[in-house]
């Protein structure tokens, strides 16, 4: 079933398919690691929910809405109870970074306003669903395959490769174990939009170095080279929980700021 849902998602129009659950929720773990406990205590008892359930939202949504699919063991049962994360409130879906940028700035300003309100109004459950969304939307700008189109993707394999070879799902279905050490969150903006723009800069700025470097990662792949993929799901994976973090660490700044 799992196989037959990732053919049919990686067939539709926005963005999905990319990090598979286990890297989402290794992403997230790694960056709250690394915040203080002023920050993680704006999430109250949500903290552990935002690493297991809320950073997957955007992929159970498209899943449960276009598909009918919900997964086994505990989260959302139906798409309505977790849209009004996974949906701007003019339609569009906040999932991962498209590339057009005042969408994708609009996408990032939402899920911010939407923290910083929670955070201040005190609603824990709240700010941790749109977390875990944002956690996705920065994970997902930072998966490699996810820095080309599909077909620029196909394009770099080599004559020979086997047609039915998943290229993109073979890149980013793990990362490896990882922490960011001693690392301390940075801020990354005074304000809410031009911490937005800063961030959004460093998911494309992420993407860039991924596209890059995909003809290389292209030929791990499709020579089963675990080891070198690996190196390049390191660096991705690091980079999206370090962005992660900076955001989260700046969110809780701007939302003190505002008490
Ligand atoms: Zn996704």
């Amino acid at each position: 079933m799992r196989l037959l849902l990732c053919v049919a998602l990686s067939i539709v129009a926005q963005p999905c398919g990319a990090w598979e659950t286990t890297p989402h929720q290794k992403i997230t773990s790694v960056a709250l690691a690394t915040l203080p406990k002023s920050v993680l205590d704006r999430f109250g008892a949500e903290a552990p929910a935002l690493v297991e359930i809320y950073c997957t939202l955007p992929d159970r949504y498209v899943e449960m809405e276009s598909f009918g699919f919900v997964r086994k063991g505990p989260g959302p049962r139906i798409a309505a109870e977790i849209r009004l994360y996974c949906v701007r409130p003019d339609g569009e879906p906040v999932h991962g970074p498209t590339g057009e940028r005042d969408a994708d700035l609009t996408s990032l300003v939402y899920l911010f306003e939407r923290i910083v309100t929670s955070f201040s109004e005190n609603r824990p459950e709240d700010a941790a669903r749109y977390a875990g969304v944002l956690a996705h939307f920065v994970e997902d700008g930072l998966s490699p395959p996810h820095a080309v189109s599909m077909e620029q993707l196909l394009a770099m394999a080599p004559p020979g490769t086997p047609r039915g070879l998943n290229l993109h799902s073979i890149m980013e279905r793990s990362v490896p174990e990882f922490t960011l050490g001693a690392r301390i969150p940075r801020k990354a903006g005074d304000h809410l939009l031009s911490s937005a723009e800063a961030i959004l800069e460093q998911c494309y700025a992420g993407a860039g170095q991924n596209r890059k470097d995909l003809p290389s990662m292209v030929k791990a792949a499709c020579a089963r080279d675990e080891r070198t993929l690996d190196v390049y799901r390191l660096r991705a994976g690091r980079r999206a929980a370090e962005i992660f973090a900076d955001a989260l660490f700046t969110l809780s700044e701007l939302g003190a700021a505002q008490r």
